[in-house]
């Protein structure tokens, strides 16, 4: 679906990022492989490179405008196009009531998971518009559509996420970048691994289909959406999340 596409992606180097980038290398894509972690994200690179894929990694915070101008460069330098951007990644706050907040955990929330998606989309569309487009998915979450309790920096962040997806899609359709957001239920990326049993059901439970979600089916998602077979859906936000938002 992707091939002799060059594209990024951001927080590869696990979860939901890597099986990402994964997936765009199985489907022909040259990909550029970011984190704030190198080593987690030279092992995407490796096993990509096991499966006969073409990748590289690149360090970049996504809480920082000049990482993501020097990402989207530094993916112009190796391949000379940029067709496809994948804004995953993003951080969790620790359960807090909203009034305990503190403007320290609020800031840092937007940084990661707003800011950056804005960072983004800044560095990435004017290279996109040069080659005559491309696709940027962002992965906002359910949480972009409802609300959780402890967690309301997240909910506004990714919320602000799905509404800078539209904002992209609208003034850029005419210049052929196709902009959509993503969103997750919870999805198995290690978490689960610490909780107890009672903790893990009552997860499972709160989607229809009764268990959490696996990256793989976050990325065949993702895959689609970034290739030529989604040529007319911009804009939108589309869940992956085992029903959990119909009820
Ligand atoms: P994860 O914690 O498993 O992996 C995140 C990756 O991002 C890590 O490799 C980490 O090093 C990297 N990262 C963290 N801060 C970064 C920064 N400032 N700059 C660059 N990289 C950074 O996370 P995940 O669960 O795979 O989540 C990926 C995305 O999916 C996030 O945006 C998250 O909000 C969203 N999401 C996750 C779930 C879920 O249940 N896992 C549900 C809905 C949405």
């Amino acid at each position: 679906m992707l091939k002799s596409k060059s594209a990024l992606v951001t927080g590869a180097g696990a979860g939901i990022g890597r099986a990402i980038a994964v997936s765009y290398a199985a489907e022909g894509a040259r990909v550029l492989v970011s984190d704030i972690d190198d080593e987690a994200g030279q092992r995407t690179v490796d096993i990509i490179s096991a499966a006969g894929g073409i990748a590289a990694f690149h360090h970049a915070d996504v809480s920082s405008l000049a990482d993501n101008e020097n990402l989207v460069a530094a993916v112009l330098q190796r391949w000379g196009t940029l067709d496809i951007a994948c804004n995953n990644a993003g951080i969790a706050p620790p359960s807090t009531p909203l009034a305990d907040v503190s403007e320290e955990l609020w800031l840092k929330i937007l940084a990661v998971d707003l800011s950056s998606v804005f960072y983004g989309l800044r560095s990435q569309i004017p290279a996109m518009i040069k080659s005559g487009g491309g696709a940027i998915v962002n992965i906002s979450s359910i949480l972009g559509q409802v609300a959780f309790s402890g967690v309301g920096p997240y909910v506004a962040a990714k919320h602000g996420v799905v509404g800078l997806t539209k904002s992209a899609a609208l003034e850029y359709a005419a210049q052929g970048i196709r902009a959509v957001a993503v969103g997750p239920a919870f999805i198995k990326t290690g978490l689960e691994t610490h909780l107890d049993e009672q903790s893990r059901l009552s997860l499972d439970s709160l989607h229809p289909v009764g268990r959490m979600g696996e990256p793989e089916e976050v990325a065949e998602l993702v895959s689609w959406l970034s290739s030529d077979r989604a040529s007319f859906v911009n804009g939108g936000y589309f869940p992956v999340d085992g029903g959990y938002l119909t009820r």
